[in-house]
C-alpha cells in the first residue's frame, strides 16, 4: 500500500448563487482520494458511514482503485452531513449545519493491508482522530501530511498542536494559518508552525494560489483564473489529495518535485469547483488534467532581461 489516507465520507448540501442541491456527496476523504487515484494505485480510506450511506458511492470509489475497507458501515446510524452557503464573491462561506452522526465516536480501524503504507495523508477530523491513526500504524510513514481548519484551533487547540508535532507536513488556508501562528505575515506564520512540527508548510489562498515553505526555500503556485465558479466544496481537499497523490507515486519529496505536485493539486482543484460535489472529479479524465497542467505552466512562465 502507497497511500492511506483518513477522512470524512459525508453527505454535503450547497448553496451558492449558482444554486442549491440535496444531499450530495461530500466529505473531506471522498474528495482527497478521487484526486490522488488521479495518480497513485495503491491506496486505501480509512473513514466511517452511516447505513444511509448509497452503496454505489462506495463501489464507484472502489472502482477508481480506492481500497474501501477501512471504510466502517455503522448499522442504524447516519453518515455525517455538512451544509454551507456561499456568498457572492465565491470565496467566503457560512456553515449552515454540522451533524457530525457517526464521526461523533469516530474509531478509526487501520485494516492490516494497510499497514507499512509509505505515505499517509491526515484529513481534515479531530486531531485526537489523526493522531490515533499515526499511532496505530505499526512502522511510521515515510511522510505525514494534515490538513486541518479553524474549528479545531478554537475547540482542541493544545490537542491539535500535539498531532501537528507528529506530522511532516501541514496543509491550511492563510486565514489558518494566521490565527495559528498568531502573526499577519504568511512568510513569518510559516517560520512559527515549522516552530510546532511540521517542517514543511503549505498555505492555500483559494483562487489566489499556494505557497509552499519547504526548508529555506519558498514556492508560489497560481491557481488558475475560471470564468465560472460553481461550488469551491472540497477545493481544498483535492488540492491535498492532488499533492499527496503525486508525491506517493513519484516517491519524491524533495523541493523540486513538491513544485510538481502543488500544481498537480491545484489543477485538480481546478476542475474540482466547475461542477457541484465529486461530480466534475468523477468524470475528469487524466488528458483534460494532463491539458490543464500545461495550461499552468504556461500561465507562470515568462522571459525577462535584466532591467
Ligand atoms: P473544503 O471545501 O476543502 O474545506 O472541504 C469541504 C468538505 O469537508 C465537505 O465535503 C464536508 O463534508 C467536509 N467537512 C466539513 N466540515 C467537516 C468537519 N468538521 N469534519 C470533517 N469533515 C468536514
Amino acid at each position: 500500500m502507497r497511500l492511506v489516507t483518513v477522512g470524512s465520507v459525508a453527505f454535503d448540501a450547497i448553496e451558492s448563487p449558482f444554486g442549491k442541491t440535496d444531499k450530495i456527496v461530500g466529505g473531506a476523504g471522498t474528495f482527497i482520494t478521487l484526486a490522488s487515484s488521479f495518480f497513485v494505485k495503491e491506496q486505501g480510506i480509512i473513514s466511517v458511514v452511516g447505513d444511509d450511506f448509497p452503496a454505489s458511492t462506495i463501489e464507484n470509489m472502489k472502482a477508481k482503485g480506492i481500497d474501501i475497507q477501512g471504510i466502517q458501515i455503522k448499522a442504524g446510524e447516519k453518515t455525517f452531513f455538512w451544509s454551507g452557503r456561499y456568498h457572492n464573491d465565491m470565496n467566503s462561506r457560512d456553515t449552515l449545519v454540522t451533524e457530525l452522526n457517526v464521526l461523533e465516536h469516530f474509531n478509526p480501524i487501520v485494516p492490516q493491508a494497510f499497514q507499512g503504507a509509505d505515505y499517509l495523508m491526515l484529513g481534515n477530523l479531530s486531531p485526537q482522530v489523526q493522531r490515533m491513526v499515526i499511532e496505530r500504524m505499526e512502522k511510521r510513514p515515510k511522510l505525514i501530511a494534515m490538513d486541518t481548519m479553524n474549528f479545531w484551533m478554537d475547540i482542541a487547540l493544545e490537542e491539535l498542536k500535539k498531532t501537528m508535532a507528529l506530522v511532516d507536513v501541514l496543509i491550511i488556508n492563510d486565514e489558518e494559518a494566521r490565527q495559528l501562528s498568531g502573526v499577519y505575515s504568511l512568510v513569518k506564520a510559516a517560520k512559527v508552525i515549522r516552530a510546532m512540527g511540521p517542517q514543511i508548510v503549505i498555505i492555500k489562498k483559494g483562487e489566489h494560489g499556494a505557497l509552499l515553505f519547504h526548508e529555506e526555500n519558498m514556492f508560489f503556485a497560481p491557481a488558475l483564473p475560471l470564468e465560472d465558479v460553481f461550488d469551491p466544496t472540497g477545493a481544498g481537499d483535492t488540492f491535498a489529495g492532488g499533492f499527496m497523490g503525486y508525491i506517493a507515486a513519484t516517491d519524491d519529496f524533495s523541493f523540486e518535485n513538491m513544485k510538481r505536485a502543488i500544481i498537480a493539486g491545484s489543477a485538480l482543484a481546478s476542475f474540482c469547483v466547475e461542477k457541484f460535489g465529486t461530480q466534475r472529479l468523477l468524470e475528469l479524465t487524466k488528458k483534460e488534467l494532463n491539458a490543464r497542467v500545461k495550461q499552468f505552466v504556461t500561465l507562470g512562465n515568462f522571459e525577462m532581461k535584466e532591467v
